[in-house]
């Protein structure tokens, strides 16, 4: 299957084979060829999903993937998807597919829209211009689907020669007689390799430089009106005018007075306005992060003054619940409304508790260490990531709902004009904002970086774009942040925190790209995808898929590193058991103190009391995986014996303990969060990164995620510790920039008093 991007390829595709693959409503998502089976034709078919191309002259390294899977892997048949709401640009790759000798089958995607606007395509028409079957269907509502497949298998048994629309063109004759000469030498597909030979296509020329010299020759003796001597000029313009022709016939178009603007155009002229398009992305991103982490929905509870449960008698003095029922009630309000977020961890919070409580009841006989083990050890650090789902996900769906929608690429779209400051494309915003889900996908997604230099720049910031699993990380601490300074909203910090990591992005980029970086910003070139209501069932499968790699995780590397804790936490150097009591002497601890001072200038070093270690083990174990960290402190904090606080999410109510014991102050704290959002990412999205950045780059990379890291956390903290050494880090910041500056003014021009001396 091959087509333009954002054509429904990935829709058809999962139609086809039941799959779930990831369909998004933005150019390159698909970035890698994909591959399943239908299993409704008379024998079992292998499908295909291609990544999307506009022409089969490559640029980036996702269009190389489709171009040589097309040419090098020799398919039984090519199905051509094309989006009938935009035929004329589609058919521009169609005008090439047809000139490789692959039976080659049209599908006519989103006729549902077609027929919604009130325009019609003659499909049976278009059949008999283009000689290949056509086929009207909509993947999306899964109609012609069986009839695509069965023509396509049809034709597999035919033989196809190559068609070119050229036949009528000044250029016939040479791309004839070079065709020729490469079906002397076997060439397969020899009339498409010599239309491209002809356009003198970089990578045709490399692999048959023998016949370059005939295009040469010929082109000595040639000149059009038009374009002179510019081959790939006039095979474009020839291919654009067939389709111009054999278009206006096919396609009628809804009677209308004057040219109406489409909905998505009106809905464009707000969302993408020069001077609110911004604004109105950061209000939308505002309220996303107010609908999850807020614990005061709409501010009611600042608004009005709500009774708190003590008030209304479902509490106690002393923090106590006078029934379930009244705990319950405290899951949905307490002086405020929660925001869906909070009320769903609540939820889940309350059922994760009952758990606790019912496992610890059925070994309240057994020895000390076994529970120990079992509800402090495995629970405690399961659990305090477990509880944090209903906010990924929910966090997670909002994203998906913007990106299916298609404001994102509008996002992308409204930003390239500020990135391009920056020294990067409104394109590299995509990978950014999949940062937010997962650092994976997202670097892997930078393949549709044409330029390196940008490329290695976006996958080095994308783990500040804060991910699924540092989530946890945010909300337990911004919780405890809260709880100890006795005000403020959950939201408000958490939000800050993304903007942190953001800010960190930018600044890292800007400097990357005036030093080692260098280079063109290249042109962002992206087609608007229309507006639609978002698809539940691809919402539901973005979700899904969340889901199984988040509990697949917890129970796997989650398990095994919080055991291990557990176990080094209590046994000694000597393999003697400890209790809960004596940790301090355990041979994490002991590992824990030997890497604390590293992180004295951070906050949550030396200057830490008996317990202090424990961040840095934390910190350290969130390089296997992010959501270690607070799993760490709850396996260990729920051993402490800490009174965790009721009707708490259990990741909170931990942060909470450890910040009583350890005297951790709040700017360390938040140094903590920052140390943790900007360091090296987990293991997974490490080695991703090595497969993903150009040779020589990685070891730079790990260098650049501890030295940001570094510098990010100790300013939080050193600045928010002692306000007026703010002024030091600005003075610092200000020489940094100003021998940046100087530095790169004096190379050019050193560069041209060299060219004047050889002048001269
Ligand atoms: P790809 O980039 O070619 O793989 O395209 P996708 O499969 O990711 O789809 C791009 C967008 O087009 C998604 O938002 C789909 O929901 C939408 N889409 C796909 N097929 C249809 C269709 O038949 N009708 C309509 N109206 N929308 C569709
Ligand atoms: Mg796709």
């Amino acid at each position: 299957m091959a087509g333009n991007p954002n054509c429904g390829k990935t829709t058809l595709f999962n139609a086809l084979t039941g799959s779930t693959a990831y369909v998004g409503n933005w150019p390159g998502v698909t970035v890698d060829k994909r591959e399943g089976t239908y299993k409704r034709c008379p024998e079992p078919v292998s499908v295909v999903d291609l990544p999307g191309i506009y022409s089969l002259s490559p640029y980036t390294p996702e269009e190389v993937v489709s171009r040589n899977f097309i040419l090098d892997e020799r398919p039984d048949c090519v199905i051509n998807i094309v989006d009938a709401t935009n035929l004329e640009r589609n058919l521009y790759l169609t005008t090439q597919l047809m000139e490789i000798d692959v039976p080659l089958v049209i599908a006519l995607n989103m006729m549902d829209a077609v027929e919604k606007s009130g325009d019609t395509i003659d499909a049976k028409q278009l059949e008999k211009k283009m000689g290949v079957p056509v086929v009207e269907i909509s993947a999306l509502k899964g109609k012609g689907i069986t009839e695509l497949m069965d023509r396509a298998y049809a034709v597999c048994a035919e033989r196809r020669k190559g068609e070119t629309v050229l036949r009528n063109s000044p250029l016939a004759h040479l791309i004839r007689d070079v065709s020729i000469a490469l079906e002397g030498q076997k060439v397969a597909a020899p009339l498409f390799h010599a239309v491209k030979l002809t356009e003198l296509d970089e990578i045709e020329c490399k692999m048959h430089p023998e016949l370059v010299r005939m295009v040469e020759d010929f082109k000595a003796t040639f000149s059009d009106d038009t374009f002179g001597t510019d081959f790939e000029a006039i095979v474009a313009d020839a291919r654009y005018k067939y389709i111009s022709q054999n278009f206006s016939v096919v396609v009628t178009r809804r009677k209308e007075g004057k040219e109406k603007l489409t909905k998505s155009d009106r809905i464009d002229r707000v969302l993408t306005h020069k001077v609110w398009g911004i604004p109105i992305f950061l209000v939308i991103l505002f309220a996303i992060f107010h609908l999850t982490f807020s614990e005061n929905f709409l501010y009611l509870g600042s608004i009005f003054r709500l009774p708190s449960l003590e008030d209304l008698g479902l509490m106690t003095a002393d923090g106590e619940y006078v029934n379930f029922g009244a705990q319950f009630a405290a899951a949905f309000y307490d002086g405020a409304v929660y925001s869906p977020g909070v009320i769903l961890t609540n939820l889940l919070a309350l059922l994760l508790d009952s758990i606790s409580a019912l496992v610890a009841g059925w070994l309240s006989s057994s020895p000390a260490w076994v529970s120990g083990f079992l509800v402090d050890g495995c629970l405690g650090g399961l659990f305090a990531v477990l509880g944090f789902l209903p906010q990924i996900l929910l966090l997670f769906l909002f994203f998906s709902i913007l990106e299916d929608t298609g404001y994102m690429a509008r996002v992308a779209f409204i930003l390239d004009r500020i990135f391009r400051k920056f020294g990067l494309s409104g394109r590299a915003f995509m990978p950014m904002i999949m940062g937010f889900g997962c650092s994976l996908p997202a670097m892997i997604n930078t393949r549709t970086l044409a330029d390196e230099k940008e490329r290695t720049a976006t996958i080095r910031v994308i783990p500040f774009f804060s991910c699924g699993a540092k989530l946890p990380i945010l909300t337990a601490i911004a919780g405890a942040v809260i709880y100890q300074l006795g005000a403020g909203n959950a939201d408000v910090i958490t939000y800050s925190m993304y903007l942190l990591g953001m800010v960190t992005a930018i600044v890292t980029v800007i400097l990357m790209r005036s030093t080692t970086m260098r280079g063109d910003v290249p042109p962002f070139i992206m087609e608007l995808p229309a507006y639609h209501l978002p698809q539940f069932r691809s919402l539901m499968i973005h979700l899904w898929d969340k889901l199984k790699h988040f509990v697949k995780k917890a129970f796997t590397i989650i398990l095994v590193s919080t055991i291990l804790v557990w176990f080094l936490s209590h046994f000694n150097w000597a393999w003697g058991y400890l209790d809960d009591e004596h940790m301090n002497e355990s041979i994490l601890a002991s590992i824990g103190m030997l890497i604390q001072p590293l992180f004295t200038p951070l906050g949550f070093g030396s200057q830490l009391s008996q317990y202090g270690w424990i961040f840095a083990v934390a910190a350290i174990n969130g390089l296997i995986a992010k959501e270690n960290v607070v799993s760490t402190f709850g396996t260990i904090a729920a051993c402490l014996g800490f009174t965790l606080m009721d009707g708490m999410d259990e990741g909170v109510a931990e942060a909470i303990s450890m910040m009583q014991a350890t005297g951790i102050t709040v700017p360390a704290l938040i140094a903590f969060i920052a140390f943790n959002m900007t360091t090296i990412p987990c293991f997974a999205a490490v080695a991703t990164a090595k497969a993903e950045l150009p040779k020589g780059k990685f070891k730079w990379t790990l260098l650049f995620w501890l030295v940001t890291s570094y510098i990010v956390a100790s300013m939080i903290y050193v600045i928010g510790s002692w306000w007026w050494t703010a002024f030091i880090y600005a003075a610092a910041f200000a020489v940094a920039i100003a021998i940046i500056v100087l530095w790169n003014k004096r190379s050019p021009a050193a560069h041209k008093v060299k060219k004047e001396g050889e002048e001269a």
